[in-house]
């Protein structure tokens, strides 16, 4: 059961000493118990206390690994229920099935189409985590010898079988890899959670209810406590429900045997519906989602949802502001200006690219705020624009001094004119008008 803050506190040193950042024991017990902060923030714990408080102190979810090296992907330790109460800390993995019971040559191609999903996306590469080799064959051999492909295979693997024959046969071939073990039931939990911890991987455990869940994760936690708990529920709607009522159990009420990450297979039956439903998964509060598709369109925005809810919200994402070339640009080519916000920058980046011709883009230090943001909050106006020009000595780098500016900050051109010396150009509105924009003005350059 966890402890209260008050009793936190009767355990707590209580010199307000402040170092923990807390301006009193109090107020320290008080996040404490709210899984805020870490025990660890106070160094004047005695070791009694630090025993008595590890309930208290212990993540309200488990972390848990799997994977190995460069495939190494956590999930769980997440302390809030909304993310802007601190931050979602572990993105959720996503899994893409292969079936063992495909030809050689259907499982060679599946495979590297699985393993060629990764992207960039606003400066950052972006992926999918794991590819979950499924026995569909029913066949431990099978398995087995799928299990040693998959265990070179760019991504983490994901075994899912419910015999535990198959599953401690395909572990002889891919044990190193660290797999995610899926799963454990009703019928099969005793042998299959003594294999993980004979073979230390972590173990998806699943049952027809959450009570039901609770009391195998209970019973499952006797043997290994490097749980994953498994939510199969057959509608969409009801495994929201069950996913968001594991993390509140988790985080509010400090339910023990539910405080782990989860698992959800999506069960969507064409692209669009698996597609949709993953995003219901990675919004609330899915540590794990396995899909079937492998349509690149598809992946990339549930890959782009994931990246922008698993970010600090505090910190707006931005790159570092200075001016930076697009293709072989020189002295004579056009200069672009835009806000250090990545999305914005990274945007006008892609735009500028595909028009095939050579230019710079600056990037102001706007504190990572879009173009009207930082209009508004007066960090992109025409005086630290002028300011900019000078502080980058753009006058001696570019003889032509013309720059253009985007077509929602057009009110600036008169005020960078008189500031700077140089000539503006009002660019379009949108991104997307850049190339456009390009061709008819410097398409000669
Ligand atoms: Fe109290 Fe420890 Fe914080 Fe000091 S560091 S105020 S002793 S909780």
């Amino acid at each position: 059961m966890a402890l209260t803050g008050l009793q936190i506190f009767k355990l707590m040193p209580k010199t307000n000493c402040k170092e923990c950042g807390h301006p009193t024991c109090l107020a320290f017990s008080m996040a404490l118990a709210s899984s805020k902060i870490a025990l660890d923030a106070c160094p004047y714990v005695s070791d009694e206390a630090r025993e008595a408080l590890g309930m208290a102190s212990a993540p309200p979810v488990a972390k848990i690994v799997f994977g190995a090296g460069d495939k190494m992907r956590e999930t769980g330790d997440e302390v809030v229920l909304f993310r802007h109460d601190k931050q979602f800390f572990h993105p959720t993995c996503l899994a893409i099935t292969i079936d063992d019971d495909l030809n050689d040559d259907d499982f060679d191609a599946r495979l590297s189409e699985i393993n060629s999903l990764s992207f960039e996306r606003v400066g950052e590469k972006v992926a999918i985590d794991a590819v979950a080799l499924v026995n569909k064959s029913g066949r431990p051999d099978v398995f087995a010898k799928r299990a040693g492909q998959i265990a070179s295979a760019a991504f983490a693997p994901l075994l899912v079988s419910d015999s535990p024959e198959a599953l401690a046969k395909a572990l002889e071939a891919c044990a190193a890899e660290k797999p995610l073990l899926c799963g454990a039931n009703e019928g099969n939990w005793k042998a299959v959670a003594e294999l993980a911890n004979e073979r230390d991987c972590p173990l998806v455990v699943s049952a027809d209810s959450l009570d039901g869940l609770s009391d195998l994760a209970e019973k499952v936690g006797g043997v290994t406590k490097n749980i994953v708990l498994g939510v199969r529920s057959a509608a969409p709607v009801q495994k929201l429900a069950e996913l968001t009522q594991i993390r509140r159990q988790a985080i509010r009420r400090k339910t023990r045997f539910l405080g782990y990450p989860s698992f959800v297979p999506v069960c969507g039956k064409d692209l669009y519906d698996q597609a949709a439903e993953a995003s219901i998964y990675i919004s609330k509060y899915a540590g794990i989602v396995m899909l079937d598709i492998t349509d690149k369109a598809a992946l990339l925005p549930l890959c782009a949802l994931r990246q922008n809810l698993f970010s600090d919200p505090q910190k707006p994402a931005q790159v570092e502001p200075g001016i930076f070339s697009i293709g072989e640009a020189d002295e004579k080519s056009p200069v672009y200006i835009t806000t250090n916000f990545s999305l914005t920058y990274y945007t006008v980046e892609s735009e500028l690219s595909s028009a095939r011709i050579p230019c710079w883009l600056i990037a102001a230090p706007t504190d990572g705020t879009s173009v009207l943001t930082a209009w508004a909050a007066g960090k992109f106006v025409a005086d630290k624009i002028a300011e900019l020009i000078e502080e980058l000595k753009l006058s001696e780098k570019f003889p032509h001094k013309t720059m253009v500016i985007p077509g929602y900050v057009a009110m600036l051109k008169a005020g960078i004119e008189e500031k700077s010396g140089w000539k503006v150009m009002i660019g379009p509105n949108e991104a997307a008008g850049i190339p456009a924009f390009a061709k008819a003005n410097f398409g000669n350059a």
